[in-house]
């Protein structure tokens, strides 16, 4: 059977990945369960190069179709931060509610209009005949007053977005990921695959 190897080592991006993926009717194994054990350093200074750097490195030790995504938080106020950086904000290891806690004090007395933010997510696919792709997608919100919802990981609780009266992270995973950064730079993506009928025909 054909797989597909997603490489990141994130846990709640999996588990979004996996459901986004089913239809594909393809095994969807994470790097772990490749038994692929790289540290990939992400020091490109845009979504995609990040994502490439990852999808090249899993590629170069399986035969498998190598998807990564890459992805950020960026909050307008703070002139996009933490962009590209949103894993590595305040330190790699720092946990989300400290994370959270920092934004929604840097953001104190900021009003409602101006607390605009997204979330952006670069798909990166190399397949095993080496053709390499590129999606992107965003998804537009704000930053929150304090962190709400369970659902989804990272910084989640903090993004509210205005239509849904929700935040992602009280969404439930089949919602998020119809209005997801990450679902609709997936769905992209498929749509991109399909094209490679020797692959996904
Ligand atoms: P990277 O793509 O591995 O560099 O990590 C991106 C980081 O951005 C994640 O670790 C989260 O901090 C944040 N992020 C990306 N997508 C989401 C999301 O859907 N919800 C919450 N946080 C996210």
């Amino acid at each position: 059977m054909k797989r597909i190897v997603f490489a990141t080592g994130n846990a709640g991006k999996m588990k979004e990945v996996r459901m986004i993926l089913a239809d594909l009717g393809l095994e969807v194994r994470s790097m772990k369960e490749a038994g692929i054990t790289i540290d990939i350093e992400e020091n490109g200074s845009t979504y995609e190069e990040n994502a490439l750097k990852k999808a090249r490195a899993v590629a170069a030790r399986t035969n498998a179709i190598v998807l990564a995504d890459d992805s950020g938080l960026e909050i307008d106020y703070l002139n996009r931060e933490p962009g590209v950086y949103s894993a590595r904000y305040l330190g790699e290891d720092t946990s989300y509610s400290v994370k959270n806690a920092n934004l929604i004090q840097r953001l104190q007395g900021v009003p409602d209009e101006r607390r605009t933010a997204r979330f952006v997510c670069a798909i990166a696919a190399v397949l095993p005949g080496g053709q390499e792709l590129t999606t992107r997608a965003a998804i537009e919100g704000r930053i929150g007053y304090e962190e709400k919802g369970n659902g989804g990981f990272g910084y989640d609780p903090i993004f509210y977005v205005p239509e849904l009266h929700k935040t992602t992270a009280e969404l439930t995973g089949e919602e998020k990921n119809l209005v997801s950064h990450r679902g609709k730079a997936l769905q992209l993506m498929k749509e991109e695959l399909k094209k490679y009928e020797k692959y996904f025909g």
